[in-house]
């Protein structure tokens, strides 16, 4: 037999995709009170929001006699037709949170209006009305939640502990927050105050405020940068400060908090030269797109929106985000070397070395029983003393070179070192744009499939300095190559060809900058020494010569790290003669 549900248990339904667990509501019930224009927001739990969620507001509050349609599924006051979501700017939309959540809990709420003389107030039952009365309160809406999901055992018994569930309100609180950095938000758990977040001119110290952890003070940059109408506001952590998880990543759009595996890629692409795989940035990415321009509805708990411009939003933030890190690096580090002139380079040398070979905490003291893994990279060069000639020691399998310096020993991973090196002169070199053409040109032959990739990369291949012209279906010949700032033995065909695999398998196109960055490492690791050359003294001394002064570079281009370093305080420490 068919029969039409009754409403309760079409909310039930519905609740099913709306609120998943006590984050959930919060996240509603936030929601609601930011459309209402409140600037202050007072959260309160018990267990985890497990025993009770209340949430307080002082906006505008919902008139005595609209208080029954609020809790009625497609009830909104936001939106009257569809056109109408092309230009939403509130966080709801939908008019189905209140009725969903009543249908799963009891709900008790209570708001006034500016010109009402009293608070109207409703209690619930999972969806039943079961009171409706008045109060004396503020301007403004609490609704309080408790006993969540009590009638459905099947939601109950997917809720995690309170702590967890905790976590995951407490971290969406934060997020909410630096979305909406003039607003208040208190967080109480079982009493006790987690979060305090007054408004802020500067989403800089609304991030402290968020964000307390003793590492991260002057650690942190702001970036603020418009194009096209795209607007990006960030605070993303320096280099220095490396997570191994991506647990401190966050995005939002509009003051809309999402989820975008996108634009967290292309972040941590932005680090890719700065940071090793496992390491992960601290950031806090905030756009401001046209409403007309993103379709917010596309999944019940709003929490991602579809852009219609994505590549150049992924463009953009791209290139906000490795130019500010470039700036960075530039800025705080010394210029050892002349070769590496920087204009109005800081001398800091002291936030420079900060470099560790693994996560274990800075202060551990290398003892005999934490082994090498303990040695840090340490700094090298004061300001006091300045830097003196490495010297080579002995090239050790081939692969790394051990040498001493006046207060370490310092070890090399010859090939990531090197790559490094003539990455850092390549770019120079393609910045002056200085190309040579071949007296003989190369003949390159490609696969059907590449032959294509090659003729729609041409142009990018030539404003890098490599001229390809095509002679046949699948043949090619390379006329000019960018010019070497040494006579480096390069195959330009095993160049242009593993840089068209990089730009095939890189799923997520960026600008055209991100191809030729590509092209420059490979270019630079087919140019470097391998793990396994045997070298002469004079060769590994030289190659040290061009690569331990890289100023504030420890990484290879892909990421690894190629220098290791040992102090000799470390080393008397290790051996017990303090
Ligand atoms: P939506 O937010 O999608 O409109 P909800 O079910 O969340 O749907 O809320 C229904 C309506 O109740 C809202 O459109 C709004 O008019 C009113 N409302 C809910 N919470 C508040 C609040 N805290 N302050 C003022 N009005 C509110
Ligand atoms: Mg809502």
């Amino acid at each position: 037999m068919i029969r039409i549900l009754p409403e309760h248990v079409i909310n039930q339904i519905a609740a099913g995709e709306v609120v998943e667990r006590p984050a959930s509501i919060v996240k509603e019930l936030i929601e609601n009170s930011l459309d209402a224009k409140a600037d202050h927001i007072v959260i309160n739990l018990r267990n985890g929001g497990k025993g009770l969620i209340r949430i307080s507001d002082n906006g505008t509050g919902i008139a005595p006699e609209e208080l029954d349609q609020a809790v009625l599924r497609h009830a909104t006051s936001k939106i009257a037709k569809i056109e109408d979501l092309d230009h939403v700017l509130t966080l709801g939309f939908r008019g189905e949170a209140l009725a969903s959540i009543a249908s799963v809990s009891q709900m008790y709420l209570e708001s006034k209006t500016s010109t009402s003389n009293s608070a109207s107030t409703i209690t619930m039952d999972h969806g039943r009305i079961e009171n409706k009365n008045t109060a004396a309160r503020e301007q403004g809406t609490t609704v309080n939640i408790e006993n969540l999901f009590a009638k459905i055992p099947a939601r109950r018994k997917f809720l995690k502990s309170d702590r967890q569930e905790l976590a995951v309100i407490v971290r969406l609180i934060q997020e909410i927050a630096l979305a909406n950095p003039a607003v208040h938000f208190e967080l109480n758990h079982n009493g006790q105050e987690l979060l305090n977040t007054p408004p802020r001119k500067s989403l800089l110290e609304k991030f402290y405020d968020i964000f307390p952890s003793p590492d991260l003070p002057g650690k942190m940059m702001a970036i603020e940068q418009e194009e096209n109408g795209l607007k990006l506001q960030a605070i993303i952590s320096q280099p220095i400060i490396k997570r191994a998880s991506k647990g401190q990543q966050m995005v939002a759009v509009n003051q809309r908090t999402i989820r975008d595996y996108r634009i967290n890629k292309t972040i941590e692409d932005a680090y890719h030269t700065f940071l090793l795989s496992s390491e992960h940035p601290i950031f806090f990415l905030h756009l401001s797109v046209n409403p007309q321009e993103i379709d917010v509805n596309v999944h019940p708990r709003k929490n991602e929106v579809r852009f219609e411009h994505l590549d150049h939003i992924l463009s953009f933030i791209y290139r906000s985000v490795k130019g500010t890190l470039e700036k960075q690096i530039l800025s705080v580090n010394p210029s050892f070397n002349s070769k590496f002139e920087i204009p109005n380079a800081q001398l800091s040398p002291t936030s420079n070395f900060e470099f560790r070979t693994s996560h274990s905490p800075s202060n551990s003291v290398a003892s005999p029983s934490n082994t090498y893994q303990a040695a840090q990279f340490n700094q090298l060069f004061t300001e006091e003393t300045p830097p003196r000639p490495i010297k080579v020691v002995s090239q050790i399998k081939n692969s790394y070179i051990l040498c001493t310096a006046e207060q370490s020993l310092i070890l090399f991973d010859q090939h990531a070192a090197h790559e490094r090196f003539i990455y850092e002169e390549l770019k120079k070199t393609r910045a002056q744009k200085s190309t040579q053409q071949l007296m003989n040109p190369l003949e390159l032959t490609a696969t059907a499939e590449q032959s294509i990739l090659l003729a729609e990369q041409q142009q990018n291949f030539a404003n890098f300095g490599i001229q390809l012209e095509q002679s046949g279906p699948n043949n090619w010949l390379i006329t000019d190559v960018p010019n070497m700032p040494r006579s480096y033995k390069i195959d330009w065909s095993q160049v242009v060809l593993n840089s068209l695999d990089q730009v095939h398998a890189e799923s997520l196109t960026h600008s055209l900058q991100d191809h030729e960055d590509d092209i420059l490492h490979t270019m630079a690791c087919k140019a470097a020494v391998k793990f396994n050359d045997h070298l002469s003294l004079s060769e590994l001394q030289r190659l040290i010569d061009d690569v331990a002064y890289l100023p504030g570079i420890y990484t290879c281009p892909h990421g690894r790290p190629f220098r290791l370093e040992l102090t000799f305080n470390e080393l008397d420490r290790y051996f017990k003669r303090h």
